[in-house]
């Protein structure tokens, strides 16, 4: 399973697409991604080997756009199918993530979701954490990252995920807690990624989140880190990576 998320000038499907093929090491059985062209973020997501998801990008999407994020899953929660692949969206179609890894409690939350209206498409973990974010978000008003750090207190297990706002496709928001997940800084762009393989070749700047640490990743802003227990700043390492 991996993640790979850019945002910058590049087109981004290639960078995703490459990036992807190179975290196939790590075992997956469906691929999906999201493009943002013109504010609008564009979805195609496959069960099966990302060799299929580019053939179904390339039929159903423009593959234009600056700013994305790629997944591949190793199912957990819900078989490997179109529908439960990542990339997914929040009820109101504004929030967008990625996760590699196990939300633990989701079944609790997924009922108290439940209960106040949120619909599920999918039998992932996954779409509980996006909506559990949602929730948080829209209950108090809060910036994405604030949203999501109050969120991922609530739970249990383990997770890298990529957040975006649709509304503020600028940023993006990134966490980790027991999987793995870099970050590359190069010039006006940022990317994220499970391991360097996919941005190396782009800059040697990285830094790696540290367990219970997410960034805030804005473009043309200083990238933040924070603590997720108490939002404390920290101030990263960033690494010089060999070629
Ligand atoms: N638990 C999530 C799911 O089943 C993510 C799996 C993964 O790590 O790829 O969709």
């Amino acid at each position: 399973c991996g993640i790979v998320g850019y945002i910058g000038h590049r087109e981004a499907y290639p960078v995703i697409i490459k990036g992807l093929k190179r975290l196939e090491y790590r075992g997956y059985d469906s691929a999906g991604l999201v493009l943002c062209e013109d504010g609008k973020f564009n979805l195609s997501k496959t069960k099966g080997k990302v060799s299929d998801l580019e053939a179904k990008a390339e039929k159903e999407l423009s593959l234009k756009g600056t700013v994305g994020m790629g997944h591949t899953r190793w199912a957990t929660h819900g078989v490997p199918n179109d529908v439960n692949s990542h990339p997914h969206f929040s009820n109101s179609g504004e929030l967008v993530i990625i996760h590699n890894g196990i939300i633990e409690n989701y079944e609790p939350l997924k009922k108290e979701l439940m209960n106040r209206g949120y619909v599920f498409h999918s039998d992932t973990d996954t779409e509980v954490l996006v909506n559990l974010i949602e929730e948080v978000q829209k209950k108090d008003n809060l910036k994405l990252g604030k949203a999501v750090q109050v969120a991922l207190n609530q739970v249990i297990g383990a997770y890298a995920i990529a957040v975006m706002d649709t509304k503020t496709p600028e940023e993006m928001v990134v966490a980790r807690l027991g999987s793995p997940l870099a970050i590359g800084i190069g010039e006006d762009e940022f990317f994220v990624a499970s391991d360097a393989s996919p941005f190396i070749e782009y800059t040697t700047n990285a830094i790696y989140l540290e367990d219970e640490e997410m960034a805030i990743v804005r473009l043309h802003k200083p990238m933040k880190v924070r603590k997720i227990k108490d939002n404390s700043l920290v101030d990263p390492y960033i690494q010089q990576l060999q070629m």
